[in-house]
């Protein structure tokens, strides 16, 4: 059985020999720690990790109080409801799941209560299915438009979940594309986070700048 610290540095080997083949800069790793224990994270921040993602806030709140370091940056990568907002906002740095009017327009209204500004990812919908999260492609220009006028949040880029049924390439390829054009009116929305355990390899092709990696760091989820 491989430890945490094997998989670890198993999967950033992977990473950087990729990125070393294609010629390209090395993108932030977000180690995904939803449904594990606080201790897990403790683990990987003994071994050098800043970055986690959580999927839901009423987890990873009070697992970023128990770890208590003020140098983690937690990601929110799952849907967020705007009831849950001003309890993500304790402890997430980034948000990557911005997908609607409603959460863009409490994330503002937050935003704006407190200092500094909030990192934030457009999630866009790459399926068909409208009860997934997300943006329609059709929609994102303007909606961007829409986050990129309130002060207090940055627009990172685009966040996208390959869809589970077919390859990853067709999705990574679109997605790419819809950041190419968002880079045209917001050059600094430059972030795309796809890949995740099972296409992480596909999506350094693709200009992922963001990895959001579970399984295959942490062994499958516990809970
Ligand atoms: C759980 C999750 C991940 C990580 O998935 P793995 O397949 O375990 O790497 C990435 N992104 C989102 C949005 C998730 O919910």
């Amino acid at each position: 059985m491989s430890t945490l610290a094997d998989s670890l540095a198993s999967v950033r080997g992977q990473i950087t020999a990729e990125c070393n083949r294609l010629g390209r800069s090395e993108p932030l790793l977000i180690v995904v720690t939803k449904n594990h224990p606080a201790e897990l994270a403790r683990s990987l921040y003994d071994l050098g990790e800043r970055n986690f993602g959580e999927n839901r806030v009423q987890e990873g709140l009070p697992k970023s109080k128990e770890l208590g370091k003020p140098d983690l940056n937690w990601h929110l990568i799952g849907q967020l409801q705007t009831n849950k907002v001003r309890q993500a906002l304790e402890f997430a740095s980034s948000v990557h799941s911005l997908d609607r009017e409603s959460l863009l327009a409490e994330l503002a209204k937050r935003t704006a209560e407190r200092e500094g500004s909030l990192e934030v990812f457009v999630q866009v919908n790459l399926t068909e299915d409208q009860g997934r999260g997300g943006i329609q492609p059709g929609e994102l220009q303007s909606y961007a438009d829409r986050v990129v006028s309130v002060p207090t949040l940055k627009l990172a880029g685009l966040m996208a979940v390959a869809s589970l049924e077919a390859s990853p390439e067709r999705d990574f390829e679109t997605i790419a594309e819809l950041s190419m054009e968002l880079r045209k009116n917001h050059p600094n929305a430059s972030g795309l986070s796809i890949g995740m355990s099972g296409d992480y390899i596909e999506a350094l092709s693709f200009g992922a700048t963001h990895l959001r990696i579970g399984t295959a760091i942490t062994g499958n989820r516990q809970y």
